[in-house]
C-alpha cells in the first residue's frame, strides 16, 4: 500500500497532532472537521471543553515543541506564560502545600483555544496539509479487510489511511460493528464530575498555577486557577455527586471558599468575572481496548480521546494524544500500512495505561464511583498514600512524583530504594 493520502477526522488537538506526523509520511493530508474554523482564537461547539481550564503537562509540551518548532516563542508572544512546573505550581493537598521547587519539567499556561489556534496555524503552513471545515464525516468506506475512505455530506473521499480523532463521541465502534467486525472490550468508569470555569482579570505579576485538591472520600470539591493571555486568568472548580460545580458567579465564589484552602477564593472574591460561567459534565471515563483485538481492518486508526477519555483531574488528555501521535510517527517510518494496527494499538495501550490507572485510582477514592477499580496491592496503596503526605515536606520525592505526573517517568521510579527508605522512615 502506498502512502499517498491520509485523512484525519477532527481538527482538535489529537487531529492536529496526527495531521502533523502524517505530513512526514504522506504526499497529501486532508483534515475533515464538522465545525466552522475561524482564523482567530474562538470557542467552538465541537470542542465544548475548550472553555475549561487546560494544563499542558511537560510530556505534551515537549512533543508539541518537537513537532512545531518555534511554537513556544509564538505562544509567549501572544501572552502565554512558560516556566518550570514545580516553580509555577502552588499545590495544596493532604493538609499542606507541596514544595515549590525546580523539577526540570516545563509547562506553558494559556487558554485552550489559543493553543489550538496556534498549532493549527503552524500546521497549515505545511504545503501538503489541508483543512476542510464544515464537513461532517458520516461513515467509513470499505470492508472488514480494509477501510478505503470516508463519506461526507458532499460525497466520498478515498485515502490510504484514515485517523479517527473525533474524540469521545467517535462512532468508530458502531461503524465497525455495522461491517461485521468484532468489537474490542470497552472499560468504562462512571465518575459523574461537573466542571465550571470563569474568566477574571488578573494582576500582571500573577504567574502561578494554583491547584487545591479535593479530600476524598467526602469532599470532592477541587479548584484550579491559572493565568492566560490578554491579562486574564481562568478559574475552574470541579466536583462529584453532592458537590456539583455551580454555574452562577455567587455560588462559584462560595464554592471556592469551601475548597480545602481559600487561596483561589482570596484571588477572585472581589473580582467581576469577564465571562459567563461555562459548565461541562463528564458522566464517565472510557478506555477502548483495541490492543486486545485479534483482527482489525487496515486503513483506520483512532487517536486521542477516541481511544481513551481520561478524567482530566491531572490534565493528561492532550499529552496522551501527543504520545499517540509520536507512536504513529515512528511506526509510519518502518511499518507497512496494512501491518500498522497491531504494533500501534499495543504501544498506545502501553502509553495510556499509566495515566488511566493514576486517574481511575483517584476516582475510586470516592464511594459513588462505579466500575472495576484497578487491581493494586494493599501494600502499594499504603506506600503511595504515605508518599503523598511525606512529599509535602520533601522536594526530592516531589520532583520524582512531578515527573511521573507529567508523564515523563514511569511510576516505578517512585519505588527506588532511596525513596522507599525516605517514605517508610518519615514521621
Ligand atoms: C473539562 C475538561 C478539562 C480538560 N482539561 C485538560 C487539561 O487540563 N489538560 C489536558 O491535556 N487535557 C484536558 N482535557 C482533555 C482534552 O480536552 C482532550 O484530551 C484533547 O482535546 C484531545 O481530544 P481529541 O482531540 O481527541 O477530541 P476532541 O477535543 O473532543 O475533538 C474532537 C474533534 O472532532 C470533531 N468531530 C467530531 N465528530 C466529527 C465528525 N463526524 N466529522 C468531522 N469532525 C468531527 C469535533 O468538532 C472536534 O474538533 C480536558 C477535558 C475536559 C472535558
Amino acid at each position: 500500500m502506498q502512502k499517498k493520502k491520509a485523512i484525519i477526522l477532527g481538527s482538535s488537538m489529537a487531529g492536529l497532532l496526527a495531521a502533523r506526523v502524517c505530513a512526514n509520511h504522506f504526499e497529501e493530508v486532508l483534515i475533515l472537521e464538522k465545525d466552522k474554523i475561524q482564523n482567530h482564537k474562538a470557542h467552538r461547539k465541537g470542542v465544548p471543553q475548550d472553555q475549561q481550564l487546560h494544563i499542558l503537562l511537560s510530556r505534551g509540551f515537549q512533543a508539541i515543541i518537537r513537532l512545531f518548532p518555534g511554537i513556544q516563542e509564538d505562544l509567549e508572544a501572544q501572552g502565554a506564560i512558560a516556566g518550570d512546573i514545580g516553580q509555577l505550581l502552588q499545590w495544596y493537598s493532604e493538609g499542606d502545600f507541596r514544595p515549590q521547587c525546580n523539577t526540570g519539567e516545563q509547562t506553558i499556561m494559556m487558554s485552550r483555544p489559543l493553543l489550538e489556534m496556534t498549532v493549527r496555524k503552524i500546521l497549515l503552513q505545511q504545503p501538503n496539509v489541508q483543512l476542510q471545515d464544515q464537513t461532517r464525516v458520516i461513515a467509513l468506506l470499505g470492508s472488514e479487510e480494509s477501510i478505503t475512505g470516508v463519506e461526507t455530506k458532499d460525497g466520498y473521499v478515498n485515502a490510504d489511511l484514515v485517523i479517527d480523532a473525533t474524540g469521545v463521541g467517535s462512532r468508530l465502534l458502531s461503524q465497525l460493528s455495522a461491517m461485521g467486525i468484532e468489537l474490542p472490550p470497552v472499560e468504562e468508569v462512571k465518575v459523574n464530575v461537573k466542571y465550571t470555569s470563569f474568566l477574571f482579570p488578573r494582576e500582571d505579576n500573577f504567574k502561578s498555577l494554583i491547584n487545591i485538591n479535593s479530600k476524598p472520600p467526602f469532599n470532592s470539591k477541587h479548584g484550579t486557577i491559572q493565568p492566560i493571555e490578554e491579562g486574564k486568568m481562568i478559574a475552574m472548580v470541579q466536583g462529584r455527586t453532592n458537590d456539583k460545580a455551580p454555574t452562577s458567579i455567587e455560588t462559584f465564589k462560595q464554592y471556592t471558599a469551601a475548597l480545602e484552602h481559600p487561596l483561589i477564593y482570596e484571588k477572585i472574591k472581589d473580582l467581576e468575572p469577564l465571562s459567563e460561567g461555562a459548565s461541562y459534565h463528564i458522566p464517565f471515563v472510557r478506555w477502548i481496548h483495541f490492543e486486545q483485538l485479534k483482527q482489525y481492518p487496515a486503513g483506520i486508526l483512532p487517536l486521542g480521546d477516541a481511544v481513551c477519555r481520561l478524567n482530566p483531574v491531572y490534565g493528561q488528555g492532550m499529552s496522551a494524544a501527543a504520545m499517540q501521535a509520536e507512536i504513529l510517527d515512528e511506526l509510519l517510518q518502518k511499518t507497512a500500512l496494512d501491518q500498522l494496527w497491531k504494533p500501534y494499538f499495543k504501544q498506545v495501550a502501553k502509553a495510556v495505561k499509566t495515566p488511566w490507572e493514576l486517574t481511575v485510582a483517584e476516582d475510586f477514592k470516592f464511594p459513588e464511583t462505579e466500575g472495576v477499580p484497578p487491581k493494586i496491592p494493599g501494600l502499594v496503596i499504603r506506600y503511595f498514600s504515605k508518599f503523598n503526605r511525606v512529599m509535602n515536606k520533601d522536594p526530592y520525592l516531589f520532583k520524582a512524583f512531578a515527573k511521573v505526573l507529567n508523564m515523563v517517568s514511569e511510576p516505578t521510579v517512585l519505588l527506588h530504594p532511596k525513596m522507599i527508605w525516605k517514605v517508610l522512615w518519615a514521621k
